[in-house]
């Protein structure tokens, strides 16, 4: 993939796309808007769509809130943007001098997606990568998000464009890789893990998700994707933050709109992990 350095090359990265390999991952970071005051950023990848991504992105969000911090979602899934709907929110963004204004679920959790924008919500976006990508962007600049302790940014799964744009021109502090216990998950979820490293970003740990479900009469717990994800964290380095359950409840929630009053604690510890970024 890497190329030997450009002859033409002007020693700044910034303003050009070859892949050399002696470029900065980070060289196309891009500032975020005049008005924002966004102390870490973190993202939630996968390596595939699907595995609840979106769900731990929503979920460590309303963890963050509820200890009290100021937490904002950017959904960078723009082919798929659920996290209005999760939190019941149909309204559409408004805009004033300053720039785009987040919308707010009743917990005060700041929010920007498509489908805030979309004149319908069931409109697909059929936009080539790099207008997607742009997107991205814009929600990181023109978004007026203000004074945040925490933005989460629910990433598109892969490792395509729009992922990559996410990691090259937003700073994020770390990111968190969600997976569920299937083989075939584990596999690309390699791949997502060696992204974030080829573009020196943190990754904190691993979430499990649908990790097994709980049988509502003996309550005995069934594996049904298989065993575990272990292994696979052992051998990449990094923690097993958390093993969440399929919990029907958690969907119904998503479904209705009521996200935020989810009471659970499959979480706790992985929203502790992410608490420690303060006091770095
Ligand atoms: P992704 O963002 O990885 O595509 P989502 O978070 O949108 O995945 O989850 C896909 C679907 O599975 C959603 O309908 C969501 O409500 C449901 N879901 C995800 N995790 C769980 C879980 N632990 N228990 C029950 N339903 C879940």
């Amino acid at each position: 993939m890497s190329e030997e350095k450009n002859s033409g090359c002007s020693g700044n990265c910034s303003s050009c796309s070859s892949s050399c390999s002696s470029r900065d991952p980070k060289s196309l970071i891009e500032p975020t808007g005049e008005y924002n005051n966004i102390k870490h950023v973190v993202g939630v990848m996968s390596g595939k769509g699907g595995v609840g991504k979106s769900m731990t992105t929503s979920m460590l969000a309303v963890l963050m809130n509820r200890m009290g911090y100021k937490v904002g979602i950017l959904d960078a899934d723009i082919t798929g943007p659920s996290i209005p709907k999760t939190f019941g929110i149909n309204s559409r963004a408004m805009q004033n001098e300053l720039g785009i204004l987040p919308a707010e679920t009743k917990t005060g959790i700041k929010i920007m997606s498509i489908n805030l924008l979309l004149q319908e919500k069931d409109s697909p976006v059929v936009w080539r990568g790099p207008v997607i990508a742009g997107a991205v962007k814009q929600f990181w600049h023109d978004v007026v998000w203000g004074d945040l302790d925490f933005l989460f940014i629910d990433c598109p799964p892969g490792t395509g464009d729009v992922p990559l744009t996410v990691f090259q021109s937003i700073p994020l502090d770390c990111t968190v890789i969600v997976t569920s216990p299937q083989d075939l998950v584990s596999l690309i979820v390699k791949k997502a893990y060696n992204m974030a490293k080829m573009m020196n970003i943190e990754v904190l740990g691993m979430v499990e998700n649908m990790s097994y479900v709980v049988c509502p009469d003996c309550k005995k717990e069934f594996h049904i994707f298989g065993q575990g994800s272990e292994g696979i964290a052992e051998e990449l380095g990094i923690p097993l933050l958390a093993k969440m359950p399929i919990d029907t409840s958690l969907a119904q929630m998503v479904d209705n709109g009521a996200f935020e009053h989810f009471d659970c604690t499959y979480l706790d510890n992985a929203a502790k992990e992410i608490e420690k970024l303060m006091h770095k």
